[in-house]
């Protein structure tokens, strides 16, 4: 289906374009490419594993301090916060990139260049993102760019994996109604737009009887291991939507061990994560598995009539969904945004990145990309591997797509912001 940006968002970029010191900052970026591309590969060679981006984020904030941002701190979630304070009282726009990477210390060793591409482990994911932070702060100041609006930059912690998306929750906790709108780069391709947040949520259930031996305790007990087995059957056999689009996966099965490979164990353990692009759907999706192994225990216990088979569980994750119109302003605005910059825009449905987190809030928010791919060019997909590469030519357009989104959120004097305060 074609999708038509409304004349009202199409005329608020042209008359932002039109402001000569917007004009200017997006030159600005263009020239600021080599030093955007040095920066990237600077903190790419600073590892920061997941819940370990200290060393990152002490030399991150460092370069918030030389650029001059007000209020620069690291917060309670271990963020780096700096704010270019607005001229007026526009919306407030957070723009933000995470700090960790799903790769352990000792992986990096070198950036190496071939073939107009950066390779290293988290070369793009998402230390490209923090470089984009910088240069966008450099137009905005370098032009005098008059924003109405605060911008606050933000290098979040813990995205990836168990980090669960914690940093970017913790600030958004602690700046509670503070926010007007949120843009995250964490998209491969700066053609794609993600608006849409699947949740998730990833638990361990435990299962519990009295264990014993296999022939001689036969028949006087439960058996913790086959509840768990009759869980996992249950789970398995459950039916969902497939739009909005919603899935399960038992990951983990344990129980027992060799020395105890003639016994009824004690204990087994199960994990599992479940998504959905709906809220409804998620919480649905929660009590239907609760359920099923609640009446795996039932079962099994009922089967010998002696023990009870209990259970209790551990939350891991837990990332809200949700959607927003897919005509919201912020939509687009950056649609319109990226055809300015002569690219085909893409809308992606449903997607988990610390954009989630303010969709949960009911903020207004996007995740865009951070490489440009010109038509025809193949996407790189190879995140989260250790061959992960990065394209450089063009790469100041994502910094351009950036920029333009923040001050159309933010507002510049004589423009007024896409977004209703
Ligand atoms: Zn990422």
């Amino acid at each position: 289906m074609e999708y038509i940006v409304s004349q009202k968002i199409k005329d608020r970029l042209a008359s932002l374009l039109a402001v000569p010191s917007v004009a200017e900052g997006f030159e600005l970026i263009e020239q600021d490419q080599v030093r955007c591309i040095q920066e990237q590969v600077e903190l790419t060679l600073i590892e920061a594993p997941t819940f370990h981006e200290e060393n990152r984020a002490a030399v991150f904030r460092q370069k918030f301090e030389e650029l001059g941002l007000a209020n620069v701190h690291i917060d309670r979630g271990g963020n780096v916060v700096g704010t270019l304070k607005g001229t007026g009282n526009g919306p407030t726009v957070l723009v933000e990139g995470h700090l960790d990477t799903v790769f352990p210390f000792g992986s990096v060793k070198s950036v190496e260049e071939k073939e107009g591409y950066l390779y290293a482990p988290g070369i793009g994911d998402d230390t490209r993102a923090l470089a984009m932070l910088l240069s966008v702060i450099r137009g905005i100041q370098g032009a005098e760019v008059r924003h109405t609006g605060d911008i606050i930059f933000v290098g979040t912690t813990r995205e990836e994996g168990m980090g669960s998306l914690g940093g970017m929750k913790a600030f958004l906790d602690d700046n509670e109604g503070q926010i007007d709108a949120s843009i995250s780069i964490d998209g491969a391709n700066i053609a794609e737009i993600t608006y849409e947040a699947t949740g998730f949520k990833t638990y361990e259930v435990n299962f519990y009887g009295i264990g014993g031996h296999a022939y001689m305790a036969f028949g006087t007990m439960a058996n913790p291991l086959h509840a768990a087995g009759r869980a996992v059957a249950k789970i398995a056999a459950l039916k969902v939507a497939k739009d909005p689009r919603t899935t399960f996966c038992v990951s983990n099965f344990h129980a027992g061990n060799d020395a105890g490979v003639h016994a009824i164990p004690p204990k087994a353990t199960i994990k599992f994560n479940f998504r959905s692009n709906s809220a409804e759907l998620l919480d649905d999706l929660n009590d239907r598995i609760f359920a099923a192994i609640q009446e795996a225990c039932d079962e099994e216990t009922a089967c010998w009539g002696k023990d009870t088979i209990t259970w209790d569980s551990k939350i891991y994750c837990d990332v809200p969904a949700g959607t927003q119109d897919v005509h919201a302003p912020i939509v687009e605005g950056v649609y319109s945004v990226i055809e300015h910059l002569g690219i085909e825009p893409v809308i992606n449905r449903g997607g988990s990145t610390n954009c989630n987190m303010a969709i949960g809030k009911r903020i207004p928010a996007i995740c865009i990309g951070r490489g440009y791919y010109p038509k025809g060019t193949k996407v790189d997909t190879l995140v989260h591997n250790l061959g992960e590469k990065y394209p450089i030519e063009g790469a100041y357009k994502g910094v351009q797509e950036t920029y333009l989104m923040a001050l159309l959120c933010a507002g510049v004097e004589g423009v007024p912001s896409i977004i209703e305060k």
